[in-house]
């Protein structure tokens, strides 16, 4: 396992924001073509109980003594946090000891499970995915593990939205040429249109993608495709927060990057291992740094992945 709680970490739509990350490395559900963790290496639909909530209360309660401006405890990380069993035990631990709200960024797989829902129900705010509603554009978005149908992912979001009782913000993860067509975004808006969301939020590839293939929307095709949908639903597109201003920005772990990346082109993985933090945390300093030009990506030549060199 990674460290289980990284952060806290400037996230564009929750605020200062703590991860937790309750599942190995890359054990997911799904394979997502944008994913920027990189390739699923246990994709799986079993849950199992990858770690106790008390080994992760000890970490949490160490770290918030240490901030005390933290906007949310935010599972989310290498994986799908809902393949942890014991994700609604650590839930409601979390909420004994701290008001801070708990946020669950989930790709909304498992939702058609009772148990999984149950799990859930005491979270402020779940995120579930839904990049398509067209089994063959699912299976091209989300690559899932073999056997798992749209239709089901489906009738977990609606249970989902029947009953929760906290916030739900759906997330729609657009990839230009994959899911971005009027035909696929007019299904999702007939979809989502009479589910009860408080939000729509747009996404599109701004981080590096574990597939070099996966190309972002520019602002522009992001404006139309939010025009699409019902003009009663809440639709945003994930505002730019201002992280190199956020409180948590370390200056220090940026130059940490800069400095790996002079001595040789390196990828995110094993910057991660190099410099000791989540790979959650080193994408979005790379994405930062991609911005500011200061870096960029190449492509090997074997294909054995995308590097990051000094721009
Ligand atoms: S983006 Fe999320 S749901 Fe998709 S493969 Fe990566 S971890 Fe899994």
């Amino acid at each position: 396992m990674n460290k289980m709680i990284y952060g806290p970490v400037p996230s564009r739509r929750l605020g200062i924001s703590l991860g937790v990350d309750i599942v190995p490395y890359k054990t997911c559900s799904y394979d997502c073509v944008y994913c920027q963790l990189g390739k699923t290496t246990n994709q799986t639909l079993k849950r199992e109980s990858y770690v106790g909530p008390s080994s992760l209360l000890d970490e949490l309660k160490e770290t918030i003594d240490l901030n005390s401006d933290i906007d949310s405890i935010t599972f989310s990380g290498s994986g799908e946090p809902t393949l942890n069993k014991d994700i609604g035990q650590m839930i409601e631990k979390v909420k004994e000891f701290t008001q801070i709200p708990v946020a669950v960024l989930s790709n909304g797989s498992l939702l058609w499970d009772d148990k999984v829902r149950e799990d859930l129900s005491l979270a402020d705010l779940v995120v579930p995915s839904l990049d398509a509603v067209s089994e063959e554009i699912f299976q091209r978005v989300n690559r899932p593990i073999k056997g798992l149908e749209i239709g089901k992912v489906l009738d977990g979001i609606k249970a989902l939205c029947k009953r929760f009782k906290g916030k739900i913000y759906l997330e729609i993860m657009l990839v230009k040429n994959i899911n971005d067509s009027e035909e696929e975004i007019e299904k999702i808006n007939r979809f989502v249109k009479n589910l009860r969301v408080d939000k729509i939020q747009l996404n599109t590839v701004i981080r590096p993608p574990g597939d070099p293939n996966a190309k972002p929307l520019n602002k522009e095709e992001l404006i139309k495709v939010k025009a699409l949908f019902d003009p009663k639903l809440k639709v945003e597109l994930i505002p730019d927060f201002k992280r190199e201003t956020s409180r948590v920005y370390q200056k220090d772990l940026e130059q940490g990057i800069i400095e790996l990346l002079k001595r040789r082109p390196t990828q995110k993985e094993e910057m991660a291992i190099s410099l000791g933090v989540h790979p959650n945390e080193i994408v979005k300093y790379l994405q930062i740094l991609e911005e500011k030009k200061i870096i960029r990506r190449s492509q090997a030549k074997d294909k054995s992945g995308v590097y990051f060199i000094v721009a």
